[in-house]
């Protein structure tokens, strides 16, 4: 359901379908519909309801993403007409939060976003808990409601998340202070990081299976650790650096997700050297590229040294790469696609990581 024009729903529909693939989804199909407001029930109108119902079959989908924010009923309703599981924009950007938090705050943040987004919808969560008692409890049940063994299960839920919320609130404030010390006193890492920052869909994770090439990962002891969004990279010379897919930023990142948002990204801060990743086949670069900075600039990352990268030159005229190429005279340009430019990128990231501290034993007679 949108309300915008088609254009706009478009263009969001294809920015949801991209945030799914980076949460390691196959997109399938997509459905627009047209209404001036969402049908209270099921979101969408009971003729898309069906349309939907069909398409899920035929597809052979496991899930359906909507694209804005359903309320827990809307959602349970949708669920049971369409018999698959469904989620909405604010469920997959969580989810892919959780796969990109690294720190112990941007965990925390995270946490605090998803259970913040699950409390009200606990009512639902709530019933099948229930039923299962019930069941359990000797054949009561079976959507009955809330009565019964579930309540009291669901109350010690909803108060243990409460307790939860709470908790995560106060060690979040602690490590605030605590990274407030650290960045002004930034260490070094042994090996340097860099950081691939940029809009959704800009190419990031493209660049980075390109600049890594597919398949290199970890045999050494001391990248065993790294988690999947990050990769290891070597120098002409033979040097070890990391590099690290960031989350990407959003049109319309739900309110309650921006501090999650920020945490997540702000492990940037703690890299050597950020590339800034650009779709040179966007129509409007630039107001991409003001969002990430922005945001750079909000968690600290602004000091660092950045790499401007204009993506996707396969896709553009030359007509544009003219004007591009006017616009942003220090950028690299490249196609993660095709591989163009991808050798001189390596070049300038090598050459703007941090060089290796020399270790010096002075002897004195
Ligand atoms: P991310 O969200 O920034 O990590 O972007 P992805 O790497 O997932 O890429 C987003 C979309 O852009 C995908 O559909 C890619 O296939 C496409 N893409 C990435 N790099 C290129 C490129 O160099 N050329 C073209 N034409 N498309 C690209």
């Amino acid at each position: 359901w949108t309300e915008g024009t088609l254009d706009e729903a478009e263009n969001s529909l294809k920015e949801l379908a991209a945030l799914a693939e980076t949460a390691g989804s196959e997109v399938l199909d997509g459905l627009i519909q047209r209404r001036s407001r969402p049908e209270p029930a099921t979101f969408i109108g009971k003729g898309k309801v069906s349309e939907l119902r069909d398409v899920v079959a035929e597809a052979g989908a496991d899930t359906v993403i909507a694209d804005g924010e359903l309320t827990p009923s809307q959602l349970r309703a949708l669920e049971q007409e369409i018999k698959v599981k469904v989620i909405d924009r604010t469920a997959l950007i969580l989810d892919i939060f959780a796969q990109h938090a690294k720190s112990r705050e941007g965990k925390a943040q995270v946490e605090l976003a998803q259970l913040q987004y699950l409390m009200p919808r606990l009512r639902g969560w709530g019933e099948t808990l229930s039923r299962q008692a019930g069941g359990r409890a000797g054949g009561q049940g079976g959507g009955v409601g809330l009565r019964g063994p579930g309540e009291t299960k669901l109350e010690t839920d909803r108060r243990r998340i409460r307790t939860r919320i709470a908790r995560l609130r106060r060690e979040i404030a602690e490590m605030r202070t605590a990274r407030d010390t650290k960045r002004t006193n930034r260490h070094r890492h042994l090996v340097p990081s860099v950081a691939i920052a940029g809009y959704t869909n800009a190419g990031k994770s493209s660049l980075l299976n390109r600049l890594t090439g597919a398949g290199v990962l970890v045999e050494d002891a001391l990248f065993a650790t790294l988690d999947p969004t990050t990769r290891r990279a070597l120098t002409s010379d033979g040097r070890h650096y990391t590099l690290s897919d960031t989350v990407g930023f959003v049109r319309h990142l739900p309110h309650q997700l921006v501090e999650a948002f920020r945490s997540t990204l702000e492990e940037v801060t703690e890299s050597d050297l950020v590339v800034h990743v650009i779709d040179g086949s966007h129509p409007d670069p630039a107001s991409q590229v003001r969002a990430v900075r922005e945001v750079l600039t909000e968690i600290g990352a602004d000091a660092l040294p950045e790499i401007l990268v204009i993506n996707k030159m396969d896709a553009i005229t030359p007509d544009r790469e003219i004007e591009l190429r006017a616009d942003y005279p220090d950028a690299v340009f490249v196609s993660a696609h095709t591989g163009a430019g991808i050798d001189k990128l390596r070049l300038v990231v090598e050459q703007a990581l941090p060089q290796p501290a020399v270790e010096m034993t002075v002897c004195v007679p």
